[in-house]
This record gives C-alpha cells, sequence and structure tokens, in this order.
C-alpha cells in the first residue's frame, strides 16, 4: 500500500520527522539500515551502566524542541548544573575559559602577552574573520588561541583551522571572548552558568531515551529495522519508490531522507548530474572510536565532561555519565567514554577492539589519568559519520544542496542530510518544518 511519507533513517532527525508524522496522523514508515533506533544519539548498556555513544546533553535553545522534549520525558528530563574542565599540562582550567584558573595555570610571561594580544586588538575594528583560525585569534588572541583551542580543533576536524568553516563553533563561542574571561575575574567564583557547558538538560536514563520515548509515540509498527535503503526511484506517476537491500519495495507520495549527502546522491534514480555526485564523494565526515572503560571507583572527575586539547592525546574529550545523572552507574562504580576522533580510513580506526582499547588505556595510564587496578572492563563503539567536515571552500556543498532543493517530493533532514553542525533541538525544530514543505501542513 502507498504511503503519504517514507523517512529514511531512525536517528534523531528520522525519530523527529516520524513525531510530526504521527501528530499529523499521515500514513508512513520509517527505514532503518541498523537494528536499533537513535543513530549517533544511543544510550548503551552494560551490566548496571549506562552510557552515550559520546556526550551529549540537550540544548535548550529553542523552545518547541523543548516543550516536546519536556512532554515525552516529563519528570525524567532534569536540569544539570555540572561543570566541565580543560586538562591541560596535567592542569585543571576553567571550561569556558575563566580568568582566575587562567592565571593559576598559566606562567606570568605567557600572561602578560595574553594580555597584549588582547589589548591590542581594541584597535582593529570592523575585523571579519575568514576562518576558523582568524575567528579564534581574533576572540582570544593568537597565544590563548594556540593553547587551548587551535590544537584541540585541529584534533576534532582532522584539518589545519586556517581551512576550517567558523560554522564549526556551532555558536558555542558566540558569548565567549576576551572581555567574557575578563568578566569571569570580577564575578568572585560565580560561573557562567548560561553558557550550555555548565547547565543543561539531561534525562535520567541516558540522552538516548529522548528517542526511545519518541519510537513509543510513534509505535513500532511505523519502523522498519535492519533495512538499509539502497534506491530511491522517481516513477512516471510523480511518486517514488524506495528500495531497501533486504528486497522491500515501498510507494509513497514523499520523502524524507536523513541519509548522510553522498549516499544519498548516489541512491537517487534517475541519478543527479555526474558532476555533483563526484563532489558528494568527495566530501568528508570525521568519525569516531570510543573506549568506554568501566571503573571500580567512585568517581573519574566531578565534571561533565574534560577536554583534552594537547597533541600528545589522541583523544579530544572524556565524559562521566553519571555526573549527567546518578542512574547511569551503581554508586561505588563509574564508567568514562574517552572520545578519539578520526577518519575512517585511519588506522585507529580499523585496527581491532582490543588493540585500540589497549592503546587508549595506556597513554590514560601514563599520564595518571587511571591506574590498571581501577579498570573493570572495556569496550570500544565506531561511528561513522559523527561530524561534517565543514571546510571554508563550501561552494560545492551549496551546489549539491541547491540541487536537492529542487526535487519535488524529497526533503533531506539531518546532520549528515544537510552538512551541516545541528544539533538535536534544531533537528526537532526543523523536523516540523519539513513536513509543511512536503504539504503536510
Ligand atoms: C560526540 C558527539 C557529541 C554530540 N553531542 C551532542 C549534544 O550534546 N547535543 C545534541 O543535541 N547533539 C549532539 N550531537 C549531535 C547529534 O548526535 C546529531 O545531531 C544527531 O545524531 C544527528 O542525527 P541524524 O538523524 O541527522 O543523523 P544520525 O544520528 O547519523 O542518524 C542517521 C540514521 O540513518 C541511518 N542510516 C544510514 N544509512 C542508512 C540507509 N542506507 N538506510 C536506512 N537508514 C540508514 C543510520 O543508521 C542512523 O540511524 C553530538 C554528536 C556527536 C558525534
Amino acid at each position: 500500500m502507498k504511503k503519504d511519507l517514507i523517512i529514511i533513517g531512525a536517528g534523531p532527525a528520522g525519530m523527529a520527522a516520524g513525531y510530526f508524522a504521527k501528530k499529523k496522523n499521515l500514513s508512513f514508515s520509517i527505514i532503518e539500515s541498523t537494528a536499533d533506533i537513535g543513530g549517533n544519539c544511543r544510550t548503551l548498556s552494560m551490566g548496571d551502566f549506562k552510557f552515550d555513544t559520546g556526550a551529549h546533553r540537550f540544548h535548550d535553545k529553542n523552545k518547541m524542541s523543548t516543550k516536546i522534549v519536556k512532554s515525552l520525558l516529563k519528570e525524567d528530563l532534569k536540569k544539570v548544573v555540572v561543570p566541565s574542565k580543560i586538562h591541560w599540562k596535567n592542569k585543571t582550567v576553567d571550561f569556558p575559559l575563566q580568568l582566575p584558573s587562567i592565571v593559576k595555570a598559566i606562567p606570568f610571561f605567557v600572561l602578560f602577552k595574553i594580555a597584549f594580544e588582547n589589548f591590542i586588538k581594541i584597535f582593529k575594528l570592523n575585523y571579519i574573520a575568514n576562518n576558523f583560525k582568524e575567528y579564534a585569534y581574533d576572540r582570544y588572541g593568537k597565544t590563548l588561541s594556540e593553547l587551548f583551542l587551535i590544537n584541540y580543533t585541529e584534533k576534532l576536524w582532522g584539518v589545519d583551522t586556517e581551512n576550517l568553516s567558523i560554522s564549526i563553533t556551532g555558536n558555542r563561542l558566540k558569548h565567549l571572548n576576551y572581555l567574557s574571561i575578563l568578566k569571569s575575574f570580577f564575578s568572585f567564583g560565580r560561573k557562567n552558568e548560561k553558557h550550555i557547558e555548565g547547565s543543561f538538560l539531561y534525562p535520567k536514563n541516558g540522552f538516548g531515551s529522548i528517542f526511545d520515548a519518541i519510537f513509543n509515540k510513534i509505535g513500532k509498527e511505523n519502523i522498519i529495522l535492519k533495512s538499509p535503503v539502497n534506491k530511491i526511484e522517481l516513477m512516471q506517476n510523480g511518486c517514488y519508490k524506495v528500495f531497501t537491500k533486504t528486497g522491500l519495495e515501498m510507494d509513497c507520495d514523499k520523502i524524507i531522507s536523513t541519509l548522510p549527502i553522498n549516499i544519498f546522491m548516489n541512491i537517487l534514480k534517475p541519478s543527479p548530474p555526474i558532476k555533483l555526485i563526484r563532489q558528494a564523494n568527495n566530501i568528508n565526515f570525521r568519525s569516531l572510536r570510543l573506549s568506554v572503560l568501566f571503573l571500580n571507583k567512585k568517581h573519574f572527575s566531578n565534571y561533565a565532561s574534560v577536554y583534552f586539547p594537547e597533541k600528545k592525546y589522541p583523544f579530544t574529550r572524556i565524559y562521566e555519565p553519571k555526573n549527567r545523572s546518578s542512574f547511569l552507574a551503581p554508586k561505588d562504580k563509574t564508567c568514562i567514554v574517552v572520545e578519539v576522533p578520526c577518519d575512517s580510513s585511519d588506522d585507529i580506526f580499523n585496527m581491532n577492539e582490543s588493540r585500540f582499547n589497549d592503546q587508549i588505556k595506556k597513554i590514560m595510564i601514563k599520564n595518571f589519568l587511571i591506574n590498571e587496578k581501577e579498570i573493570i572492563d572495556q569496550v570500544a563503539y565506531s561511528m561513522h559519520y559523527a561530524y561534517p567536515q565543514l571546510l571554508v571552500d563550501d561552494s560545492h556543498i551549496e551546489e549539491i544542496l541547491s540541487f536537492v532543493k529542487s526535487i519535488k517530493g524529497i526533503e533531506v533532514l539531518g546532520r549528515s542530510a544537510n552538512f551541516q553542525y545541528l544539533h538535536t533541538h534544531e533537528l526537532l525544530y526543523s523536523a516540523e518544518k519539513c513536513l509543511q514543505r512536503c504539504g503536510f501542513s
């Protein structure tokens, strides 16, 4: 039977689209390639422990999205006020950067250099940064940027910051600059609670429970798992047929694709212009490998996340689920999730699990972050399509997306589908708009 709508992918974007499709009483199916919903926002269980696939929090930045998540989770959605920190030269520095902790961590002559660089910036009026490096230097000065931002960003995104678009900040640095650092000096210990890093919403049972709640609303009869979509064909009657590797063929009027844009361009029939397919095949997504360590101790730290800007660490961040919700680990034990960004062609992404875990464990022990006796267990988890690599030169992406926009009856939605650094609150909000553009008001 022909559906009103087929949604491809059951990650946050697909589930958000499904939420509105259900609300609008449409006949629809979500088709997902793996055995689970949630995409890159899953909460996994191991014995008494639960952990998210990477450090997730719900950003209270869009009223409608927050209202939906609150209505889904009710009292299970908690406001968490836990700071994050930067680990630098075995010292702990406040994140976002605060002057008192910078003063404590950095030698006096370097502080003087930082102050001087930020002072002369006052005379640089109307400066427009063209890339992330220029943007960081403009906000913090060269020295402070090099210490805490540039290395970190290059590890995360895998290219020189001169080639990276400013949009990789995802507005996280919007209210942060040398003035906010200076202000922190006069706040007498009060933290910048408004900044998303220090105060956020988080579900009692892990971030993935947002999508489990949406799953319950949608109903399992509308979700088809373990069925990778491998062809989307426009039929002569103007409808679409969606094919899966498992042999399913489904007809529909409209499609919302949350597939990575490069995959989408390759399975669309009739095929897009060859030039655009080639361009799509050349775009890069950063992958992420997680090493999860289960520890026989109450806490690893008191922080939501700890950031590691130094190049000697292959990881960028360690997050401790228990510090977001005490329900995620037993009282006397904890677990930590170590995030290692890489390309899917990198050795570290492809080496076997035990070698990867061993490498991470050795670095952690060597740098006194944990000791061997504390480790109860260790597992690894791999994520393709974690971050769209947003480069300064993005004209080819614009070309691809404007082609996609011109296709009648198909909308693309999602972080990898739109090739944008999007977060779940933005996906929830955009999902409704997407359905409206499909004509389902
Ligand atoms: C480390 C990390 C931390 C993050 N922290 C936050 C945070 O704090 N807050 C926040 O809001 N966001 C955060 N995000 C972003 C968030 O994870 C993404 O915005 C979100 O996962 C994007 O959802 P999506 O549905 O667009 O894509 P995905 O999550 O990638 O989902 C796509 C889905 O499509 C499926 N699929 C792929 N190919 C096919 C196929 N051929 N057929 C059928 N299905 C297919 C996949 O299996 C997957 O389920 C973070 C991301 C990472 C990596």
